[in-house]
């Protein structure tokens, strides 16, 4: 795996050792994340997300909804177009400037984000350097049978742009007024000059980002409060506080849009890298639209009278991004009775599978006992069956994708109708009556 360094000056802690390669290999070999397109040699930094990883990225993004727009009253979803007027781009900036510095190398002809790197080649080590120029990283295309200017569209580079063009639309349709926020999950497209370090930087991924409309005199303490929430929600969510850590950004890094913004960083095993920025795009946007359609876009405050534009704080966080830095935290090895093992200590919201439910022997009637108990259970945990291969062998692999209950049904089971629970992390065993089994199960996994 190829893995340039986005960060030289920074160096990861000391963790278990290659610990992204073991990672990578974990996703591949248990089928969380492929290459896409592998039959045929690949195809440039993009992936797909195979039976467990469309389950954790699916739970990512549930987390994030349930905890963003679900949990509270002041927030509501829409789902936009990704391919839309290619107006929108030119009203934000994105055309002029939605841009990332480019050098080339002469020496081995690598391109760069200047930004990354410092005077030299990451590749060969030159100094011969072009000079940066700014290049456009949205995906041009074309609508229509013709492909001329006028038919030019642009694959969405953030799913932001959506909510400022419906801003008109909910604020009609759902009754809230400012401070309120509106938040949508989708696929971003950025031609990136150095995709890279597995999933963290992709061509298409998925972002979850909310903008939160309030009134300008309370931006800086919306800003605050959603900084805190967001820094809430991974910790919440079971990454080690001590691989967090916010970052003001500095005044010449903010985007065009930006007057200030805080990430939430985490301590991927290359460095510090950016999981989520929080920042305060302020009224520039709704303005910039508002201005471009000709439509009116400000709020119409009815108490008191006056007529604004809302200023906007904006969680703008990575779906895809989120789930690989959520599987580096939660790898771990460990030895249990003296054999070593590998665990995903996944957070029970996240593992692809809550319980899998294992027949100690494929004999009848085991199997038939232990598909009665999966039907029981199905209904409310998302659950895996299996009854191949020896019962050790089958521990380990739900320990190395994170499932953080196994049920057994064993011969004894046939009798007394009782099953065996084995928790992940401890891999510590109860026996629980068949009976009570959806309970216990919903008690520990939502304790
Ligand atoms: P960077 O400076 O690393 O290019 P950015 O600051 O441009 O990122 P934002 O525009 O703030 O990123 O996007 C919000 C979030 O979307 C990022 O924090 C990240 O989690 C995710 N994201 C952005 N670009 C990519 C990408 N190419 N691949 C995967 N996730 C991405």
């Amino acid at each position: 795996m190829e893995l340039p360094t986005p960060y030289p000056a920074l160096m990861a802690q000391e963790r278990i050792p290659d610990l992204m390669d073991k990672v990578v290999s974990l996703c591949k070999r248990r089928g969380f994340i492929f290459q896409s397109a592998e039959i045929y040699g690949g195809f440039r930094s993009t992936y797909d997300y195979g039976p467990l990883g469309v389950e954790m990225l699916r739970h990512v993004k549930d987390a994030w909804w349930r905890e963003v727009v679900q949990m509270r009253h002041d927030v509501v979803g829409i789902d936009a177009a990704i391919l839309s007027s290619p107006r929108i781009w030119q009203a934000s900036g994105h055309l002029a400037n939605f841009t990332d510095p480019l050098v080339d190398c002469r020496s081995c002809k690598e391109r760069w984000r200047a930004d990354h790197i410092g005077d030299h080649c990451p590749k060969c080590g030159s100094t011969d350097l072009t000079s940066a120029r700014a290049f456009n990283l949205m995906f041009e295309t074309h609508v229509g049978p013709v492909s001329d200017a006028s038919s030019a569209a642009y694959l969405r580079p953030e799913t932001a742009q959506g909510m400022f063009i419906n801003f008109a639309n909910v604020l009609q349709t759902s009754r809230k007024a400012p401070p309120f926020g509106i938040a949508q999950i989708g696929k971003s497209f950025r031609n990136e000059i150095t995709p890279g370090n597995f999933v963290f930087r992709t061509r298409e991924f998925e972002q979850m980002e909310m903008e939160f409309f309030v009134p300008p005199d309370q931006a800086d303490h919306w800003h605050e409060h959603w900084i805190s929430e967001r820094h809430r929600w991974y910790v919440g969510l079971g990454m080690k506080e001590e691989n967090l850590r916010l970052r003001p950004h500095d005044k010449d890094e903010l985007s065009h849009y930006s007057t200030a913004t805080t990430d939430v960083e985490y301590l991927f095993p290359w460095g510090w890298g950016e999981l989520e920025g929080i920042a305060n795009r302020t009224d520039f946007d709704l303005r910039a639209h508002a201005k471009a359609s000709g439509e009116k876009l400000e709020y119409f405050d009815q108490a008191s009278g006056a007529r604004y534009y809302p200023y906007v704080i904006e969680p703008a966080a990575g779906a895809t991004r989120a789930m690989m830095a959520f599987l580096i935290d939660a790898y771990d090895e460990d030895s249990i009775g003296g054999e070593q093992r590998t665990v995903l200590r996944l957070h029970p919201r996240l593992a692809p599978y809550s319980v899998a439910v294992l027949p100690l022997s494929k004999k009848e009637p085991l199997p038939a006992l232990a598909k009665e108990v999966l039907s029981l259970i199905q209904p409310y945990f998302v659950c895996d069956y299996d009854e191949t291969q020896s019962i050790g062998r089958r521990y380990r692999r739900q320990d190395e994708i994170g499932t953080p209950y196994v049920v057994t049904v064993d011969f004894e089971s046939i009798d007394d109708r009782r099953v065996t629970i084995r928790e992940r992390d401890t891999t510590q065993q109860d026996r629980i009556p068949i009976d009570s089994l959806a309970k216990e199960l919903t008690a520990r996994l939502s304790g």
